[in-house]
C-alpha cells in the first residue's frame, strides 16, 4: 500500500512532465473512482484544466488545475498513476499488460485516463478499486484536510509536537503512528521502520515516552521516510512508480516483512506480531518496550 514515500516519488517524478500541460479529456471509467460524483461530471469538470503542478499532502496526491482547483487522488491500496508514451501499448480495451522494461502497469485495471494536449495520457490504475478522486475549490482545501495531521518532513513535525499528539495516549506507538490525524504520510512499512530505528517497542504506549525517546522517534520517522524516497519508494506488491517501475524499498528494509531473519543490529531474530490487525516486525532485543508512565498526583 502506498505511503508517504510511494506518493512524494510520483509527485517528484509526474509534476515537471505534466506542469502546463493541458488535458484535453479525463476519462473515469469506473464510478466508484470518482463517487458520489458521477464518472461524467468529473470528467467533464476536469476536461480542458490546464495542469498547474502535482504535488502531496500526507498519502493524497493533489494535482493543481488552472482556475484555483485541485484534483484530489488518493492511490488507497493498490493505485497507480502512470505517465503512458511514446512506444508503450495504449491500447486499454485489449486488456493488455504495459511492458517496456520492468513496466508492468496493468491496462486491464485502468480506471481513469488523462489525455494530455500531446498525446500522452496519464493512467489511474487500480485491481482492488479502492482509490478515490474528488475536485475541490483551493479555498475549501484547508477545510476538508482540517483532521489530517502533521506533515512529518516539514519543519512543524518537532519532538515536542510529536509528544503533544502522544500525550496522554494509551495506545501502542505502532497505532499511533498509523493514525493519519497525528503523523500523516506514515503507514504500516515505514512505522515498523521508524520503530525500529528510533529502538522503540511497538507496543508501548504512545504517551510512555520521554522527551529522549520523543526525539528519537521524531529523527527515526523522517530518516525511514527519506530512505523510502531515495529508494523510489517500496514495491511490495502492486505499487509502481509515475513510470510504471518498481521502487527498491523493499530490498532496504531493516526488519518490515522479515520475520525469522537476523536484525542488521544485534543478529537476533526478527519476529512478526499483529497490532492493531496490521503485521508489525520488529526486533525485542533491541526494542524497548516502555511501561505507561506513572500518573501525576495533583497537589
Ligand atoms: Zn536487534
Amino acid at each position: 500500500m502506498p505511503e508517504l514515500p510511494e506518493v512524494e516519488t510520483v509527485a517528484r517524478q509526474l509534476e515537471p512532465e505534466l506542469e502546463g500541460h493541458r488535458i484535453e479529456e479525463l476519462e473515469v471509467l469506473d464510478e466508484r473512482w470518482s463517487r458520489p460524483v458521477p464518472a461524467a461530471e468529473l470528467g467533464a469538470a476536469v476536461s480542458g484544466a490546464t495542469i498547474e503542478g502535482l504535488g502531496r499532502r500526507g498519502k493524497y496526491l493533489m494535482l493543481a488545475l488552472d482556475g484555483g482547483r485541485t484534483l484530489v487522488m488518493h492511490l488507497r491500496m493498490t493505485g497507480n498513476l502512470v505517465l503512458v508514451e511514446g512506444d508503450d501499448v495504449l491500447d486499454p480495451s485489449e486488456g493488455r499488460l504495459l511492458y517496456q522494461g520492468e513496466r508492468t502497469t496493468s491496462a486491464k485495471h485502468l480506471r481513469a485516463r488523462f489525455l494530455l494536449d500531446d498525446g500522452r495520457e496519464l493512467w489511474f490504475t487500480d485491481p482492488r478499486r479502492f482509490g478515490e478522486a474528488f475536485l475541490i475549490d483551493d479555498a475549501d482545501l484547508p477545510l476538508r484536510f482540517e483532521r489530517l495531521g502533521v506533515e512529518p518532513l516539514s519543519s512543524e513535525f518537532t519532538a515536542e509536537a510529536l509528544g503533544a499528539m502522544a500525550a496522554g495516549r494509551t495506545a501502542p506507538l505502532k497505532s499511533f503512528l498509523l493514525d493519519q490525524s497525528g503523523v500523516s504520510g506514515v503507514g504500516n512499512i515505514y512505522a515498523d521502520e521508524a520503530l525500529y530505528r528510533a529502538r522503540l517497542h511497538p507496543l508501548s504506549p504512545a504517551g510512555s515516552m520521554n522527551l529522549e525517546h520523543l526525539e528519537a522517534l521524531r529523527d527515526a520517522v523522517v530518516a525511514a521516510l527519506e530512505a523510502g524516497i531515495d529508494a523510489g519508494g517500496s514495491s511490495i506488491d502492486d505499487y509502481r512508480d509515475g513510470r510504471g517501475e518498481k521502487g527498491t524499498m523493499q530490498e532496504k528494509f531493516l526488519v518490515h516483512t522479515r520475520e525469522g531473519e537476523p536484525c542488521p543490529s544485534c543478529g537476533g531474530e526478527i519476529v512478526r506480531i499483529v497490532v492493531g490487525g496490521r503485521s508489525t516486525y520488529f526486533c525485542p532485543s533491541c526494542q524497548v518496550r516502555l511501561r505507561r508512565r506513572p500518573r501525576r498526583r495533583a497537589k
